[in-house]
């Protein structure tokens, strides 16, 4: 199997100011597309030859599960934004929320201290455990939830390559402008 860089659902200019288009040239034309190309030289000849994302998420070791789950993240992050979406979670996912986290603004301190203190290279997860309850976790490097069986509702890239170019090392600056952007009505679709 043969991958290729998904087309984003906006024009890379779309958020400007808060994440500017010199950003998703790098984020998306760059970073994701590298990503896409390592792991379609990594896996012919391989028992992942014809294997799906999620097998290799859940199975492969080193590289292959490197590229495979950075080519993941980055289709689940880049999804999660929309330029008029929904501000407020909705449904049993915002009910989700208020009894995981006692309230959005609750939740919205609690991811952000996880994005912004995760050592080095990661992604900030929202999960749901198979019970239907709700989880902050943080992921070094590539790491993805669904390794532990765990399904991932929203995550935020706390990678330098995210923000260095419009905040430089200012990590918290960049998870304020994250917050204006995330589409709720997207993550909440994403609940059960
Ligand atoms: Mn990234």
């Amino acid at each position: 199997m043969s991958f290729e860089l998904p087309r984003l659902p906006y024009a890379y200019d779309a958020f400007a100011p808060l994440l500017t288009a010199e950003t998703f040239e790098y984020h998306h034309g760059k970073h994701h597309q590298a990503y896409v190309n390592n792991l379609n030289g990594l896996i012919p000849g391989t028992e992942f030859e014809n294997a799906d994302l999620v097998t290799m998420i859940k199975k492969a070791e080193g590289g292959i599960f490197n590229n495979a789950a950075q080519v993941w993240n980055h289709t689940f992050y880049f999804e999660s934004f929309s330029k008029s979406g929904a501000r407020q979670p909705s449904g049993t996912f915002s009910d989700a929320l208020k009894e995981g986290f006692g309230s959005l603004e609750s939740f919205k301190e609690q991811f952000t201290r996880a994005a912004a203190t995760l050592f080095g290279s990661g992604w900030a997860w929202l999960v749901e455990s198979e019970d239907g309850s709700l989880r902050i976790l943080q992921e070094s490097n590539a790491g993805n939830p669904l390794r532990q069986g765990l399904k991932p509702l929203l995550t935020c890239d706390v990678w330098e390559h995210a923000y260095y170019i419009d905040y430089r090392n200012r990590r918290p600056d960049y998870l304020k402008a994250f917050w204006e952007i995330v589409d709720w009505d997207i993550i909440s679709s994403r609940y059960q």
